[in-house]
């Protein structure tokens, strides 16, 4: 399975959830890239992804991103 393949079956739309005002919003994620900074709609701030994390969606989404969801099926040699 290519990373293509893969990607068109991870789910896409992701719910984030501000950790500062509590806010949530729905965000459809990149197919080919990560998100690493986005604004929150409810208070304004910046939201940056959590240590550890690869991207926003991972820190504060409803789902992970496509690359993490691809890694969950994959087995390391
Ligand atoms: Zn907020």
């Amino acid at each position: 399975m290519n990373a293509t393949a893969c990607a068109a079956s991870s789910e896409m739309a992701s719910t984030l959830t501000c950790p500062n005002c509590g806010w949530s919003w729905p965000l459809t994620m990149p197919t080919d890239a990560c998100l690493w900074r986005t604004a929150c709609p409810g208070c304004a701030a910046e939201l940056t992804p959590l240590p550890g994390r690869c991207c926003i969606f991972c820190s504060y989404g409803s789902v992970s991103c496509p690359p993490v969801q691809c890694q969950t099926v994959e087995e390391s040699p």
